[in-house]
Order: structure tokens, then C-alpha cells, then sequence
């Protein structure tokens, strides 16, 4: 059938030029008729024609190497190139460069038309599998893209319907994504809220802080209380290239059963102790009523010793309870630096005893801190303590005191076993003891529970960094005095 886009010919003038005009539209087609390069050219720009038939010669150029260039730019684009005569060279060279055949004298008016239908049917076949494959490769994209679409549509949906708040925030702490959850519990409107501060939107200190420490601190749970009463537990994980995601869930009844749980403790403790008092007293009296003989002046050794561990930890629990219920109101001007030194002399028998290598390095004019020094006291004595006690003999143990803008830093280190990585968000909690804790050395697990209780009642930070090669170091931050 004949083409509505020409048969573009480039041939210098000659009767083979007339001869081809005419055949080609005496057979019904369209014919553009090319007398130089630029015209050459131009008609390919402009008209798109479905067969270039070209001479050897055209114009001053070689018709091989322009057909090679148009190749590059039209690689679908059929030529003939037509040859003064035949030859083996021809051949080769037309094969070579890509051409679609060749035409060459004698010319009869039949080869010429049955050369072009032949390569117009080759290009049309070509045209169509390039159209096929295209179709088959643009309908698996759009398969792909169906079914990414679906993922993501089934991953929205999820995270839309997770029971837990999430909330995914750029580097900048602007919000990205927040999930259903998170707009009940905090009446928020999904669409208001995206690309603002998280710390706007949720206006919270203890959310502020996790934000400040999370991108440096490895610490993953952290407390988020709202002034409502309602207490969430909240995981800040970083997120490479995006920023990170933050997932909280709602631990009130949690908070509220540990408070129940924490009265009973604290009620037992309280009632415990009357008569803890009473034991202790009696077995003092029964050393004074008469002579005892050797097993009985041991067994009442043993029996002042475990009543008196006993008190110990009725008075650890006592004293936790009155700092969790916030007793602790009791404040005073108070030298850091004074607390721990009469601290390190009251522990100088053991650290002579461990033969501890003791270093203490107290930066000059530190601040005062406004505190309870009782409970200070017992901070920094549980601190020294547990160096002194984990540390084995000859380790070391050292303390510093340093002034940072208005905060004051103490950080105790010691040569002991560390703490786990794993466990050491744990050994702050009443009861905790590390897996790690050499046999032998005794505790009730509550010393670090009080130092933390101390120190957020005093509005300070501390935590642990340890690990087996190390030792531990604990640091503790206090606001000072203005
Ligand atoms: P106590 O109530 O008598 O202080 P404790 O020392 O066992 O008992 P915590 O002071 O609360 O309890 O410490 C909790 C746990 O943390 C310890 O049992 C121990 O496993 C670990 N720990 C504390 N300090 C250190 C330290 N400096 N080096 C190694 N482990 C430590
Ligand atoms: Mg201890």
C-alpha cells in the first residue's frame, strides 16, 4: 500500500533520477526529491520519510558516510544506496555501514519498486516489534508500579492502623509522617501538622530532651510525661537519609500498677522496721545479761549482721519512696566538691583494704549546687561505693568534678568488670542487678535506683558508659547556683 510519507531521493540530476521519480509515483507513491546536502537534510528534519534512496556520489559528498551519519540519528530509517555499478566492495561496504540494500544499473522500473517495497516491509516488521516490546516493557512497568502502589497502600494502612503513636521526622526534627494514633492521643489534625517541629506540635520537656539526646546518646526507651498524668514509653531510632522515626506507647496503667506495687513495698518497709529496731535492740542486750560462750557470741553475730542488712534495705526502700513521692523538698547551699571529698575519707579504710589506686581531680571554683546534702550524700556515697565494691584489689577508681556553663559534672570511673551494653538501662531499676556482678559481692540492687531518684529530684541527668575493657563510668550532671 502506498505511503502517505514520502520516498525521499538524493541523486545527483540525471536520466536515473527522472527514471526513479517516475516509477516511484507511478506506483503510487509520495516522492521528495533532495538536490544537495542541506535540502537532504531538511527534508529529513521535516518530513520524516519512510525510504531514503541515495547515490554514491551526492552532491560533492560521499553517500556511504552520509547515510552512516543519518544512521546514527535514525537507526530505523531504511536506505538504499544506489552504485554506478555492482561490485563485491559495495557490497560489503553497505552491509557494513548498515544500509538496507542497494540498487545499481541496468535499472529495470520493477526493481526499483519491488527493492523499495522489500525494505519498506522489513522496516515495517522492524517498526512493529519496536512497538511491541515497547508495549510489553511499558505494561510490566506499570505493573510494577501497580503493585509498588499496593505495597505502599498496605504499608500506610498499617502504619496508619498500628496501635503504637509513630512519628517519622526529617534531620531537622520537621514532621514527615504521624500515624492515626498519634493524632487521637494527642488531638492532632494529620494535615495541619506536616512539614512543622515536632517540639511545637507536641510541646513536651521530656520529648524536647529525648530529641536533644537521642541523635548522641545510644539510649533507645526513654519516659515522656504529660502534665495530664499520662506516661508514654518512647524509642527514637535514626533512620539513615531520612531522619529518624519515633514510636511511643501509652504505659499509664503500667506506671499505675509499679505505684501500687510501690506502696505495698513501701508500707511493708515502713512496718518492718519497728521491729526490725526491736531485734537489733534485744540482740545487743543479751551480750550484756551474761557471759556467752564462742558459738553463741557467733551466732548472734550473724544475727546482728542480717537483721542490720535487713534495715539497710528497709531504709534504701523507705528513702526511695519518699524521694518517689517527692519528700524530698529539703534544700540547701551545697559544695559539691565537700560532699565528696568527706565521701572518698569515709570509704579510705577500704580503698586501703582493696589497695585501690585512688585519683580525685576537683576543678577549682566550681558553683554551688542548691540541694538536699543528705541526699547527696547518699548519691555520690552509692557511686564511690559500687567503684570501690566492683572494682577488684589494686584496681583503679577515679573522680572528677568539672564546671560546664551552669551545670557541674561528676563523673566516677573505675578498672571493674562494666556493664553489659544490654543491661545498662537496667541497673537504674530497684531490685537490678547486672548478670555480670562478680560472685560474692553483695547487694540489694537499689543503690542506683536512689542516685537516679536523687539526681531528677535535683533536675540532673546521669547515666553509664561501660564496657568490659574499660570499667564503668558514671556521670552525673547537676544544675549549679546562678
Ligand atoms: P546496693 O543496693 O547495695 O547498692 P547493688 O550495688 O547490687 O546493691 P546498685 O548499686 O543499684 O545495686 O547497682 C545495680 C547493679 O549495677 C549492681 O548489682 C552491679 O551489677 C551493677 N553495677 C553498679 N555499679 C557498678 C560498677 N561500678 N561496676 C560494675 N557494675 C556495677
Ligand atoms: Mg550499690
Amino acid at each position: 500500500m502506498p505511503e502517505k510519507e514520502p520516498i525521499l531521493v538524493a541523486l545527483n540530476p540525471s536520466p536515473i533520477l527522472d527514471l526513479m521519480e517516475r516509477t516511484l509515483r507511478a506506483a503510487g507513491f509520495d516522492v521528495a526529491i533532495a538536490h544537495d546536502h542541506s535540502g537532504l537534510e531538511r527534508c529529513v528534519q521535516e518530513t520524516i520519510p519512510v525510504l531514503l534512496i541515495i547515490g554514491e556520489k551526492f552532491a560533492d559528498q560521499d553517500g556511504l558516510s552520509v547515510s552512516s551519519n543519518l544512521l546514527l540519528r535514525f537507526p530505523t530509517l531504511p536506505i538504499i544506496l544506489y552504485a554506478d555499478r555492482d561490485s563485491i566492495e559495495l557490497v560489503k561496504a553497505v552491509l557494513k555501514r548498515g544500509l538496507s540494500g542497494y540498487l545499481y544499473p541496468p535499472l529495470k522500473m520493477q526493481d526499483i519498486v519491488d527493492e523499495v517495497q522489500k525494505n519498506l516491509t522489513r522496516a515495517r516488521q522492524l517498526g512493529d516489534w519496536v512497538r511491541r516490546e515497547v508495549k510489553r516493557t511499558t505494561s510490566s512497568l506499570s505493573e510494577k508500579a501497580a503493585i509498588s502502589e499496593a505495597e505502599r497502600g498496605k504499608l500506610e494502612a498499617i502504619i496508619a492502623n498500628i496501635q503504637d503513636g509513630v512519628i517519622v521526622i526529617d534531620d531537622n526534627q520537621k514532621i514527615l509522617l504521624v500515624n492515626r494514633s498519634v493524632c487521637d492521643v494527642f488531638s492532632l489534625n494529620e494535615k495541619e501538622i506536616a512539614g512543622k517541629f515536632l517540639a511545637d506540635i507536641i510541646p513536651n520537656a521530656d520529648l524536647k530532651n529525648m530529641l536533644h539526646l537521642s541523635s548522641k546518646s545510644p539510649l533507645k526507651n526513654h519516659e515522656i510525661n504529660f502534665e495530664d498524668g499520662r506516661v508514654f514509653n518512647a524509642q527514637y531510632t535514626p533512620i539513615p537519609k531520612i531522619g529518624a522515626a519515633v514510636t511511643i506507647q501509652d504505659i499509664s496503667y503500667l506506671k499505675q500498677l509499679d505505684r501500687l506495687k510501690n506502696d505495698f513495698i513501701y508500707t511493708v518497709s515502713h512496718d518492718l522496721r519497728s521491729p526490725l529496731t526491736s531485734i537489733l535492740g534485744y540482740a545487743e542486750l543479751i551480750e550484756r545479761i551474761g557471759p556467752l560462750n564462742q558459738n553463741q557470741q557467733d551466732f548472734l553475730r550473724r544475727l546482728q549482721g542480717s537483721t542490720q542488712h535487713i534495715t539497710n534495705l528497709v531504709n534504701d526502700l523507705l528513702d526511695l519512696g519518699s524521694l518517689e513521692a517527692g519528700f524530698d523538698t529539703l534544700r540547701e547551699t551545697v559544695q559539691l566538691e565537700n560532699v565528696l571529698k568527706n565521701s572518698l575519707d569515709m570509704f579510705d579504710a577500704q580503698i586501703k583494704k582493696k589497695n585501690i589506686n585512688l585519683s580525685s581531680h576537683i576543678e577549682t571554683s566550681l558553683k554551688p549546687i542548691f540541694a538536699n546534702p543528705i541526699r547527696i550524700r547518699q548519691m555520690v556515697d552509692n557511686l564511690v561505693g559500687n567503684a570501690l565494691k566492683y572494682t577488684p584489689d589494686y584496681g583503679d577508681v577515679q573522680t572528677i568534678l568539672l564546671m560546664q556553663d551552669s551545670q557541674i559534672i561528676l563523673k566516677v570511673q573505675d578498672s571493674g568488670p562494666g556493664i553489659p551494653p544490654q543491661e545498662q538501662s537496667h541497673v537504674f531499676d530497684k531490685f537490678y542487678r547486672a548478670t555480670n556482678a562478680p560472685d560474692g559481692v553483695r547487694g540489694s540492687g537499689l543503690g542506683l535506683a536512689i542516685v537516679k531518684s536523687v539526681v531528677e529530684s535535683h533536675q540532673g541527668r546521669v547515666w553509664v558508659e561501660a564496657n568490659a575493657e574499660k570499667g564503668s563510668l558514671f556521670i552525673v550532671i547537676l544544675p549549679t547556683m546562678d
